[in-house]
């Protein structure tokens, strides 16, 4: 894992930055150290990495320039889009250029008929919501980096969020991409088609390459009808075994009208009221919560949510529940929730897993868990919280309380091991939604199966045969 590590000095010569310049022009292309830390730095300061140069392209035909020149000269390229990443995909660990796609922001067209929307990789996931909502849409794809992650970013990590229960991963909401490959040329992919069987699924090998296989610089995005009714509760109770009795019942009573049934840990509701100024919307403490939320295209999501809540009680398994009064107060309910991670710093260091395991097995994960770092470490604080209806939990460890800081950092790959083992043997994924990028490379090969890394292996060199492409992620 290059975490922190010094990276070598890349080496350009003067020519090839003045060639790299020109396709973008000056304004656009950054050589300047204190004009680059922002694309090299990354927020949590898990990584970081080194750069000579940093492209913005604003076009198709600039971004297959810049890969055709990189091509030629056999540089490392790493594309970049917000930034917001949290596996060091996006940060250039061995000196590569970056290209940012943020100035690729248009909104292309949006088509009502089809239910379409095209986009640019840079625009911001946001804007292109902002932009659905104004033709009375819904572009579904929703999590706590909305504000700066980019549609490229998205697509590339195959991001999940807080919808994907009911919407599913950005995958589900694409239709179409463009993508530059490494050697300059352009694929057009953009379909507007959801029945289109003629042959290999090319699109899909982008979506979730992590910027390995190609630069995606635009997209065909799915629309969804706009939801008229919005309902949001907050819940206290004992358990995860109650939290994934209660999900069934929401299932059963809501169906499709269900969009996120989210878990979180007293210790994790504890940090967020504690750092980020958030208010608990329940009078008494409880040792477990869901965040629950109901979208309907009728008005008749308050009596499911209702429903729900009743049923969940009589059975013992609610202890209290308060239902949001207005979107203010569905809008502080999900504050608390988006606020966990950032609210993690203050407690000093926190070692990160973004897993998922069959639904049913979550609360067996948790419990076991639990034990296996409180053994490892003595006085860590696990903060399990999630989105438990799609069985992904960021079982997060902080360390215990006075303790160093560094020292209990240096233990990331012991306390990763030990989790990562259960969710193995529970027959889950050691990245259920942020993808591989530099984090997880050196895991990958354990975790997968053989064939699969052969086959991934054969992809990358069909598509980059020179490394170009990202280099050191992913593989
Ligand atoms: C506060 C916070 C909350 C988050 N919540 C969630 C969540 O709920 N669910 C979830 O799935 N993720 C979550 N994330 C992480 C998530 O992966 C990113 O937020 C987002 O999908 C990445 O978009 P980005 O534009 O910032 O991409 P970047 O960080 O810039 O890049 C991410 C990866 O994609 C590649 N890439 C970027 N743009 C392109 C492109 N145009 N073509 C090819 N490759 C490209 C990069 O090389 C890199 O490998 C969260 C992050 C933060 C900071």
């Amino acid at each position: 894992m290059n975490i922190n590590t010094p990276l070598p000095a890349a080496v350009l010569s003067p020519e090839l930055i003045a060639r790299f310049t020109a396709i973008v022009g000056e304004r656009h292309a950054l050589t300047d150290a204190r004009e680059i830390e922002a694309y090299v730095t990354e927020e949590r300061n898990l990584y970081r990495g080194r750069s000579p140069l940093v492209l913005r392209p604003g076009s198709t035909e600039e971004v297959a320039a810049i890969c055709r020149l990189a091509s030629e000269a056999r540089v490392g390229i790493v594309p970049q889009g917000g930034n917001t990443g949290l596996v060091g995909g996006q940060t250039p660990l061995n000196g590569e250029v970056v290209i940012s796609l943020k100035r690729m922001d248009k909104i292309r067209e949006v088509d009502t008929s089809s239910n379409t929307m095209t986009v640019e990789a840079g625009v911001v996931l946001q804007t292109a919501q902002e932009k659905a909502d104004e033709v009375d849409r819904l572009f579904p794809l929703a999590l706590g980096a909305q504000g700066s992650c980019t549609i490229g970013g998205n697509l590339s990590t195959n991001a999940g969020g807080t919808a994907a229960l009911a919407y599913g991963l950005a995958r589900d909401m694409a239709l179409g991409v463009e993508v530059v490959l490494a050697d300059g040329r352009v694929l057009n992919l953009l379909s507007k088609l959801k029945k289109d069987n003629t042959g290999y699924d090319l699109r899909d090998l982008f979506i979730g390459a992590e910027g390995t296989l190609g630069i995606i610089t635009a997209a065909t995005l799915k629309l969804f009808p706009k939801p008229r009714a919005v309902e949001t509760a907050f819940v206290g109770l004992q358990s995860p075994e109650a939290a994934l009795k209660l999900l069934g019942i929401a299932q059963a009573e809501a169906a499709s009208s269900l969009t996120s049934f989210e878990l979180i840990a007293e210790i994790a509701l504890d940090f967020s009221v504690r750092h980020e100024g958030n208010r608990d919307p329940l009078q008494s403490r409880y040792p477990w919560y869901v965040l629950i939320e109901l979208s309907s295209p009728r008005d008749d999501a308050r009596g499911a949510l209702e429903s729900i809540l009743e049923r969940g009680m009589e059975d013992g398994l609610v202890d209290d529940a308060a239902i949001a009064a207005s979107t203010t107060q569905s809008q502080a309910f999900w504050k608390l929730r988006e606020d966990i991670s950032h609210a993690q710093k203050p407690e000093g260091g926190s070692i990160k897993h973004d897993v998922s395991v069959p639904v049913a097995s979550v609360p067996r994960f948790i419990a076991e868990a639990n034990e296996a770092v409180v053994k490892l470490i003595d006085g860590c604080r696990p903060v399990p919280f999630g989105h438990l209806g799609d069985g992904n939990i960021h079982y997060n460890v902080s360390q215990p309380i006075g303790a160093d800081k560094a020292a209990f950092l240096a233990r990331w790959h012991e306390v990763n091991t030990a989790v990562f083992d259960i969710v193995l043997r529970l027959g889950g994924s050691i990245s259920a939604e942020h993808g591989i990028g530099a984090l997880k490379r050196d895991d990958l090969p354990g975790v997968k199966d053989k064939t699969a890394i052969e086959l991934m292996r054969t992809i990358k060199a069909a598509f980059d045969p020179l490394g170009i492409m990202n280099p050191g992620k992913v593989l």
